[in-house]
Order: structure tokens, then C-alpha cells, then sequence
């Protein structure tokens, strides 16, 4: 099968069985092999005569062409004694002491086992305020998150990968000001991503010039006013330092909890894709929009039937995901269930695009990112509706807030993730975001360099005549090739880099996935390093009003340990 010498490595090094002394028994094929198996055979549950064979070559073929992939859990997990199969958790964490520390433990259970964790802070009482049983003072979220922290990072010595968090703290809690900046100058909380929740209230009291109220959630009562627009420029000010703190819409989240009556949803897992309930948990997959194009005379399109058959084998496979899990906690076994939320998504979409020739910041792909993900997510309601004829509805699908008309075994359908492993194992453009860079430069070991091209620049320019190694050196070097004079203009069009594209083009694309979606989309809005504070809040009020869910945003430079680098590989 085609995975690349890098995905092979990936994969050896953390998703193969081992023996004991570390060395991989089990091959890339065998590792599909034993995925595709397990996840087959929750057929049987629903049906004793269930080909499970065939459903089986379904989904073996489906992964090893590289059109499909779980999260990664499932691909470490299934078959296996761990089992653990979902990379996205909620956990509650209510005003006690005794509840903090069981949010804790069930943290620590969930990294073990590869899944990422989020939490809402906002109920515990502000820092300062009195506690009952011994009279002393409350140190508040801030304080307590950091020992969260320090459990990630312990568990993460012996997991199977880095555990994430995401640190919810809602806008009107008055230990606000504190988080928004809790992450500017420590590494305490490095093992959390952090939003700021924001309410509708707020923005209008934004957008007006008004106050607003920050209320204790220990006592409910309102203990200050502030300007919103001065906390709204905090946010925007810390985010542009060093990214951070994120925002998410707390009431846009809340209109699309399909089960109100079972509880507000406060926080969405670590890359903030998926929204859920406390104690629910969600499986993910994405589809390689890549292998869903068809070529007739050299111009690729959407091969439509193909990417329909797709995602309705997609959802069939995460729905059997969710009863071959085995859940870290019983509690969580039962939300989950009682929901049944998958998150299917794509990867693949900017190298798509260059494919198609169509430019990532322009109108048409805009409007295909939308009618692409609408079309995912109406073919997988359609498959859902027939494994609810089938197998039965969610239980809670009639407290539900979807049409009654027709039941739905899923309780939500769609979800765009980050696919950091996934988009290097499938060797794509990770989710929705655009190419970060063309061209790299790799020092090797002993001191030579290897010049790594994106495959389709590469064999675009090469089909013109036009590659050279000086020419990808100098693409390396300035990150773009769109400043590269001597180049076709065509190419220099549509061959754009996360930094040519303007931070409003970033959150339009975003939007356009969004409104196909169900859950959320995982994006970061590049800005580059002179972007100025003004231009950040711009972004934000434009997502607030194109729908998003969230916004996470980037300016090059700001943090001194940088994942993704133009013109150099860590
Ligand atoms: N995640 C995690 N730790 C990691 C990477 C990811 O817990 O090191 C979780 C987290 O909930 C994230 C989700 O997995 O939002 C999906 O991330 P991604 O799509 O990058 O995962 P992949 O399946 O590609 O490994």
C-alpha cells in the first residue's frame, strides 16, 4: 500500500504493536488488518448473520487506500486489551474538592489511553471567596488547573500519546481577567489549550460599548461590572502575543446541543472540534478529499458517487467504533451511548483545491468547501437513518431536538479535526487548512539536507519544465512562492501559502466548512508577524457573524518554540 517512508515511521513509532523489548511485531498492513476486523465485528451485535467478512474488506480497503482513517486511537487501540477508541472527552468539574480530584483521576485514565480531555472552570468559586469546611479561602481555577497540569504531564511519560486539554473559563466568571492571561509568561498550564467561553450577551455589550456583569457561580451573585470592550481587547491583546487565549461562542454551541434537556454543553474537546455534554465522548474520522477527485484530460473534479459511498462506509465504521470502545469510565459508556455522536470530517482539502487549480482564497472554494461538507454530512445522515431502521435510533433521539421524521442513529454526524497524525499517514494536507509551506529543507543526521517538495507543486512545475533545486531552495527561504516573479502567474495564484492568505479568506473557508458541519471545525487563522492587535478583533467580530464556532489564531512568530516554521524543519 502507498503510505510514505514518513508515515511508515509514524506509525512504527507509535501506532504498531511491540514486544517487550520496544520492537514493532505487527506490520502497517497488519495493523489495518486488526482495525478493520474489530470495528467489522460490532455487526454481529445487531445482526447474528452479519457478513462480517465482507464489512470487514469495506473498511480494510477503504483505510489502506488511504480515503478513510479513524483517529488515532482506533488505529493504536482496536483489537487490543486497551481498546480505548475515542480521541475526544468532557469531563465535569463541578465546585468540591472531593469533585476536582475525581476529574483528575478520570483525566489521567483518559491520556493513558490516548483520548484528549476538556473542561468547562467556570463552577468553581472565584479565588478569595471563603470555603465552608475550613474557613480558608478558595484559590480558584486558575490555580487548580495547574495541577491538572502537573497529572497531564506525569501520565504523559507513560501513555500512548501526548495528552491534551482544552480549559474553559466563561467570560462572566470573575477570576476572568487572571485566565485570560495565565498562559503569557508560564509553563504551568502547558498542557492545555484555553478559550475564553464567550455569550451572546457579551458581544452585543462589545458591540454597543456597554458593561457587563461577572457573577460567582458559588453564590450566583453579581460581584462586579466591566467594560466588555476593555476584557474583548484583553482577549485580543494576549491572543496576539503568543495565540492564546482561543474564544468559542458558548450560546452558538448550545443552539445545536441536540439533547437541552440533558445539560448545557460548556466545553469542546482540546483542538476545540467537538462540542459535548459532560462525560461524552466522541469518535473521529476523516475523509481524504484527495482520492475523491476524478481526472478526465488532465482537470480534476469531485468524483460525487465516490465520495457519497465514502462517507456512508465512514459512518457505518464510527458508528461501530462506539460499540467496540472500551470505555475508560462507566459513566462515560452510558452518555455516550445515549447520544451515539460521531465526528466525520475531511483532510486533504487544500492540496484538493491545488489540484483543481482553484485558488484556497478565492469564491469557489468557498462555495465547494460548503457544498462538499453539506454533501458529507446529508450522505451521512442518510446512512444513519438506515443503520437506525436497523439497529434503533439514539435513545435519547426523540427528547432530541432533529426532525422527527426520520429516526437517526447518530446524534450528530460531522466534525472537522485537526488530523495532525492522520493527514501525515494519509500524506495530504491536514483538514481544511491551506499549505503551510511547498518546500522544506531537512538537515539529515550527518549533515546533509534533503529538500522535501509538496507533490503536486512538484509535478506541476516539473510537467512545465520549470523545477530546479535552486528554484525550491529559494521557494524554501522566502515561504512563498507567490513573490517568485519569473513564475507562471497562474501558478503563483493558486499555489498559496497560509501566510499569503488573508486572515478574512482563513475564517470565510472556516465559515463554509462550518456551515456543512455539525460539531465544529479545528482551523487556525494564520496572521503574519506584523499583523497588528486591530486586525485580530477584526477576525473575531467576522467569525462571530459568519457562524462560527470558535476562533483560534496564530501570528508567525509569537511563541518562541514554533511547531510549523517557513524554510526550516525541526
Ligand atoms: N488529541 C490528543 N493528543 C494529541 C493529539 C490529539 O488528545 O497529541 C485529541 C484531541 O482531542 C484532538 C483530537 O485528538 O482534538 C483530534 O486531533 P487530530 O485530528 O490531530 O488527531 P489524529 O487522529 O490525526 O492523531
Amino acid at each position: 500500500m502507498g503510505v510514505s517512508e514518513n508515515a511508515r515511521l509514524v506509525l512504527e513509532k507509535r501506532y504498531l504493536i511491540k514486544d517487550a523489548d520496544g520492537k514493532a511485531i505487527e506490520s502497517v498492513d497488519g495493523m489495518f488488518q486488526r482495525v478493520a476486523g474489530a470495528i467489522a465485528a460490532s455487526d454481529l451485535l445487531h445482526d447474528k448473520n452479519a457478513d462480517v467478512e465482507r464489512t470487514k474488506k469495506t473498511f480494510y480497503d477503504m483505510m489502506t487506500n488511504l480515503e478513510f482513517l479513524p483517529n488515532s486511537p482506533t488505529l493504536m487501540n482496536a483489537g487490543r486489551p486497551l481498546g480505548q477508541l475515542s480521541a475526544c472527552f468532557v469531563l465535569p468539574v463541578e465546585d468540591s474538592m472531593d469533585e476536582i480530584f475525581e476529574a483528575i483521576k478520570q483525566a489521567a485514565l483518559i491520556h493513558k489511553s490516548g483520548g484528549g480531555t476538556g473542561f468547562s472552570f467556570s463552577r468553581l468559586r472565584q479565588k478569595g471567596s471563603t470555603v465552608n469546611s475550613t474557613g480558608g479561602v478558595a484559590s480558584g481555577p486558575i490555580s487548580f488547573m495547574k495541577v491538572f497540569n502537573m497529572a497531564t504531564e506525569a501520565v504523559k511519560q507513560g501513555g500512548t500519546r501526548r495528552g491534551a486539554n482544552m480549559g474553559i473559563l466563561r467570560v462572566d466568571h470573575p477570576d476572568i481577567l487572571e485566565f485570560i492571561d495565565c498562559k503569557s509568561n508560564n509553563s504551568e498550564i502547558n498542557n492545555f489549550n484555553i478559550s475564553v467561553g464567550l455569550t451572546e450577551k457579551f458581544m452585543n455589550a462589545v458591540e454597543s460599548g456597554g458593561d457587563y456583569e461577572l457573577v460567582d457561580p458559588h453564590t450566583r451573585k453579581v460581584v462586579q461590572k466591566l467594560r466588555a470592550r476593555d476584557v474583548f481587547e484583553r482577549i485580543v491583546d494576549a491572543a496576539w502575543r503568543n495565540g492564546e487565549p482561543g474564544i468559542i461562542f458558548l450560546d452558538r454551541l448550545n443552539r445545536d446541543n441536540i439533547v437541552p434537556s440533558q445539560g448545557e454543553i460548556e466545553s469542546t474537546n482540546p483542538c476545540g472540534e467537538q462540542p459535548l455534554l459532560p462525560y461524552e465522548s466522541c469518535n473521529l474520522g476523516s475523509i481524504n478529499l484527495t482520492k475523491m477527485l476524478k481526472e478526465e484530460d488532465g482537470v480534476y473534479s469531485f468524483d460525487w458517487k465516490k465520495l457519497e459511498r465514502t462517507a456512508k462506509d465512514a459512518v457505518h465504521f464510527l458508528d461501530n467504533v462506539i460499540d467496540a470502545n472500551k470505555y475508560p469510565l462507566e459513566n462515560i459508556d452510558r452518555v455516550t451511548k445515549q447520544t451515539r455522536k460521531i465526528g466525520l470530517g475531511v483532510m486533504g482539502w487544500a492540496d484538493s483545491l491545488l489540484r483543481m487549480g482553484i485558488p484556497y482564497n478565492s469564491q469557489e472554494a468557498v462555495a465547494l468547501g460548503e457544498k462538499v461538507m453539506k454533501f458529507i454530512t446529508a450522505c451521512g445522515r442518510e446512512e444513519s437513518a438506515a443503520l437506525a431502521v436497523q439497529r434503533g435510533a439514539f435513545p435519547l433521539f426523540e427528547e432530541s431536538i432533529l426532525p422527527q421524521d426520520t429516526p437517526q442513529r447518530n446524534g450528530t454526524i460531522s466534525t472537522i479535526a485537526p488530523t495532525g497524525t492522520l493527514s501525515i499517514i494519509a500524506g495530504c494536507s491536514s483538514g481544511v487548512e491551506p499549505v503551510f509551506g511547498y518546500v522544506f529543507i531537512r538537515n539529515i543526521m550527518d549533515g546533509t539536507e534533503m529538500v522535501e517538495v509538496n507533490p503536486i507543486l512538484r509535478e506541476e512545475l516539473e510537467k512545465r519544465g520549470l523545477y530546479s533545486e535552486g528554484l525550491m531552495r529559494r521557494i524554501a527561504k522566502e515561504g512563498t512562492i507567490a513573490h517568485i516573479e519569473e513564475l507562471p502567474e497562474d501558478l503563483r495564484r493558486v499555489f498559496v501559502s497560509a501566510h499569503d492568505i488573508s486572515p478574512e479568506d482563513h475564517i470565510r473557508m472556516q465559515a463554509a466548512f462550518q456551515r456543512g458541519t455539525d460539531n465544529a471545525v479545528s482551523k487556525t487563522v494564520n496572521f503574519r508577524h506584523d499583523a497588528t492587535r486591530e486586525e485580530v478583533a477584526e477576525v473575531y467580530s467576522l467569525a462571530f457573524h459568519l457562524g462560527c464556532k470558535g476562533v483560534t489564531i496564530y501570528r508567525d512568530g509569537s511563541r518562541s518554540e514554533q511547531v510549523l516554521n517557513i524554510g526550516k524543519v525541526n
